[in-house]
């Protein structure tokens, strides 16, 4: 059974951040973009997702699913999927491009504390990548999720850890020297270490599965995950307890 869970009060949703995605929300699926690493770490993270997933067609929630770059990828891997997310603008942009693609996805416009009330324990696998440094509340979007989430069901979290190194590397040379993503998309303090993930995943009935770190080469321009490390773009999986033997 699910433990007690409550929507709570405040939205956990930042305006800023918001209104930062909206501005940036044509620039989805320009590969060469300022988004492009995102489509250059899509195959990386895919791997590692289905690696963990032991259903054929697994029903799938993408919590924060931006332009839908990991979702379309997700859909075309054989899962039923939901994506959501605040930013109207890029829930445009998903729309029509998935639509142009020929892909089925239900994106909505919906906070994941609300869904998560709607539709306990309704999804094989829940993604919450790259997102949870932009809300106010982390362990509230954790707990949401887990909640949503069917027991014995996987969950996935991507972040940055709040370091010295992911300072210097994503924000000051990412962000403002080689541009590799938009200016003001990160800021330190909202970064998260793993301890913390870690801490919230487990008070949110969640045991932890594995975790890889996608590891930058600028030379080649290209990511390689690292099994076992939490470096400064770690992505983790997590299990549901309270599944029957
Ligand atoms: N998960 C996608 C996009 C990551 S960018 C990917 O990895 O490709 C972060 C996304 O989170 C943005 O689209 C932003 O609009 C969304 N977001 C920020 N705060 C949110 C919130 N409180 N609820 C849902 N989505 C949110």
């Amino acid at each position: 059974m699910n433990q007690a869970f409550e929507v709570q009060d405040s939205a956990n949703v930042d305006p800023k951040e918001i209104a930062h995605f909206d501005r940036i929300a044509n620039l989805w699926w320009d590969e060469r973009g300022k988004m492009g690493n995102l489509h250059v770490i899509n195959p990386l993270r895919r791997a590692y997702i289905f690696e963990n997933i032991s259903i054929e067609s697994p029903k799938m929630l993408d919590v924060g699913c931006g332009g839908g770059i990991l979702t379309e990828a997700l859909v075309r891997s054989g899962a039923e999927v939901t994506g959501i997310d605040q930013s109207t603008l890029t829930l445009e942009i998903a729309r029509r491009h998935a639509k142009s693609e020929g892909l089925s996805i239900d994106y909505r416009c919906q906070r994941i504390e609300e869904l998560a009330v709607l539709e306990p324990e309704m999804y094989d696998a829940i993604c919450c990548m790259e997102m949870l440094e932009h809300v106010p509340d982390p362990n509230s979007t954790i707990h949401a999720c887990a909640h949503a989430l069917k027991p014995g069901g996987k969950l996935f979290f991507s972040t940055i850890n709040r370091s010295a190194k992911a300072w210097l590397f994503a924000i000051i040379i990412g962000e403002y020297v080689l541009g590799l993503l938009p200016r003001g998309t990160h800021q330190y303090q909202k970064l998260i270490r793993p301890q913390e993930l870690y801490g919230w995943a487990n008070a949110a009935g969640l045991d932890f599965v594995s975790v890889a770190s996608l590891l930058y080469n600028p030379i080649t321009r290209g990511f390689k995950v690292k099994a076992g490390v939490e470096d400064i773009n770690y992505m983790a999986c997590f299990v549901k307890r309270g599944a029957e033997k």
